[in-house]
């Protein structure tokens, strides 16, 4: 009885505090949740970049799409889809095989808009210059929004690309992968209207070295291209195993190839692929990725056979691409996040953002994140046009280097942001740590930082006309900073002896990375933004911390720009 009273009592206390002078749980000075905001009215550096990049026409849908995702509801959809993890069932209940992945809604939700959006096959199916361009920035508004959807996103985007090297598989696969539709079931790819390719490259003994590859590939009649094989071996590594195909590479007699694996063999009997368990990782926790056995997985020959890594190259290097624009998503959500923190919160009589110090932090971020949106979608264009030789030779080269730089710049990046928003942003409940655990993964997959930088080496030694290329892209803003040619002669300078190119090769690529980006910004953003980026970046004093721009930049400028003050 008493224990009823005490809980009136409590009932009581709560609703009339003040009656005990034991106001003590009075939310001051925090902000709400940043929500119901349109991402890309509030990207006015993406906006302008859309529209010097050449995708104008895309502006309205995807200020359509941008208030779309901004909604508390989506919103949600990402936090939920990393709260509750897929889980994986091997047999169903009577002991049948089934390899089932089971996903919560809200991750379905995600992938069913994305893939209704087009992200997965825009450019391939629409042949407007700038398609890539409109591709990409939805791709880089929807990645804030939740990043680990856009790995089979971004898979099935790029499968296409290998996929066409064998034009009778092409004819058959394309249209479903290509379609705008997402169709999770788990059942032959013939009863499907739609379907999600996945990749499977890397063994236990080998992943930057695929060439140690040891799966082997068996003909089953006929050997050679568009041919069926069955694959024996392992793969360590298959993100996304519930997709209805996979591009794998295995040995077949002559040599290492690529082959197109479907998840079910087309007479409805279970494929051989057996995922053997989820791998636990530290981020991007709403994605699966598993360890498989390959126990006579029948394939086709996809591309010539022993030119496994030329065919599944052509992938790859789209993935790499996509890497850039999820790691932009990254530090943009990441800004995002710190900027409206620190409009909104107080501290020593002042707000944080009105702080100088915390105004050189922030605008700091500010200038990384639009370096890299902008570095991106300049790529995107070159994707756009690659019949013209200059930009064929800036989509290659680009690539490698935006591929390195922007996804090793983010997990600082994101450490940053989170310390702004100060012990808050440390809490599982907000979104930081999810940015923070993302930010490492891209520089990992799809070739660590280091094979980036020796796929640019690569470059300087069997592609020099790239080189060139990248020279003249970079001289067409020549005389317009100071510090940006003095910085690229000394570069050219280090590029006259190539004799130890590769214990090099990190500080190179950083430089080219960083003169590419300037060069960028020098062309495209205002004065503000590209003086700031040169002087802060270029200058002798290399940038170790972020917060140490010199005297003399236009912090409010940079801060009004990354996110205008309707947006707060
Ligand atoms: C979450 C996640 C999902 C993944 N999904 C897939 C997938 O779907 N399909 C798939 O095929 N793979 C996938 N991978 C694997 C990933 O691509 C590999 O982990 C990556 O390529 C590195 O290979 P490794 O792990 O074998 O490391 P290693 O190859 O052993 O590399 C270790 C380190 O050595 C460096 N290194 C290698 N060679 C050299 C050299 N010559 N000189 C200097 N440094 C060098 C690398 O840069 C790296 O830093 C995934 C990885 C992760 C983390």
């Amino acid at each position: 009885m008493s224990a009823i009273k005490n809980v009136v009592l409590l009932q009581n206390s709560t609703a009339m505090p003040d009656a005990y002078g034991a106001a003590t749980h009075v939310v001051e000075n925090q902000p709400t949740d940043l929500v119901n905001y349109n991402l890309f009215k509030a990207d006015i550096a993406l906006s302008e970049s859309v529209n010097l990049e050449g995708a104008v026409w895309a502006t309205e849908d995807l200020n359509r799409f941008g208030a779309l995702i901004g909604t508390a509801e989506y919103l949600e959809l990402g936090h939920l889809a990393n709260k509750f993890q897929p889980e994986f069932d091997t047999h169903d209940r009577y002991g049948r095989r089934v390899d089932q992945v089971r996903f919560h809604p809200s991750y379905h939700a995600l992938m069913r808009v994305a893939f209704e959006e087009g992200i997965h096959s825009s450019p391939w199916t629409d042949k407007r210059a700038g398609a890539h361009v409109a591709r990409a920035a939805k791709f880089y508004l929807l990645s804030q929004v939740e990043a680990g959807h856009g790995c089979p996103i971004a898979m099935t985007f790029a499968a296409a690309r290998a996929i066409k090297m064998q034009p009778d598989l092409a004819a058959q696969w394309l249209p479903k992968i290509t379609a705008r539709h997402y169709d999770p079931r788990n059942v032959p790819a013939e009863q499907k209207q739609a379907l999600t390719i996945g990749m499977a490259m890397t063994e236990k003994q080998g992943g930057s070295d695929v060439r140690a590859n040891a799966t082997r590939a068996i003909p089953v009649g006929i050997e050679g291209p568009g041919q069926a094989y069955e694959l024996v071996g392992h793969k360590f590594f298959v993100s996304a195993p519930m997709s209805d195909a996979f591009l794998v590479l295995a040995q077949a007699p002559g040599g290492l190839s690529c082959f197109l694996m479907p998840r079910w063999r087309p007479d409805g009997s279970k494929n051989p692929m057996q995922v053997q368990r989820l791998k636990k990782k530290m981020g991007n926790t709403s994605n699966a990725a598993g360890e498989t056995e390959l126990r006579g997985a029948l394939a086709w020959m996809v591309g010539a056979e022993g030119r496994g890594v030329s065919t599944i190259i052509e992938m790859v290097a789209m993935t790499r691409f996509d890497c850039m624009i999820l790691s932009s998503g990254g530090m943009r959500m990441a800004l995002t996040q710190a900027l409206y923190h620190c409009r909104n919160r107080s501290a020593f009589g002042k707000l944080l953002s009105d702080q100088p110090l915390m105004q050189n932090v922030l605008a700091d971020l500010a200038l990384e994140s639009e370096a890299a949106m902008s570095m991106t979608l300049r790529i995107a264009r070159a994707l756009d046009h690659r019949d013209n030789e200059h930009e064929d030779h800036m989509a290659r080269l680009g690539t490698a280097l935006g591929k390195y730089w922007i996804c090793k710049r983010t997990a600082q990046h994101a450490c940053e942001a989170m310390e702004c928003v100060g012990g808050s942003g440390f809490m599982e409940d907000g979104p930081m740590p999810r940015l923070y655990r993302e930010a490492p993964l891209n520089a990992i997959w799809e070739g660590c930082g280091n094979v980036q930088c020796l796929d640019v080496v690569r470059v300087f030694r069997k592609e020099p006309e790239t080189v060139v290329a990248f020279f003249n892209e970079i001289s067409a803003v020549r005389g317009l900073h100071a510090l940006l040619d003095r910085y690229v002669d000394e570069l050219q300078n280090d590029l006259i002896d190539l004799s130890d190119m590769e214990y090099r090769a990190r500080d190179i690529v950083d430089r080219m990375a960083l003169s590419f980006q300037a060069a960028q910004l020098v062309r495209t953003a205002p004065s503000f933004v590209a003086d700031a980026f040169c002087r802060s970046r270029l200058d002798s004093r290399s940038h170790h911390q972020y917060g140490a721009l010199p005297r003399g930049v236009d912090v409010v400028a940079i801060l009004d720009r990354a996110l205008p003050s309707q947006f707060e």
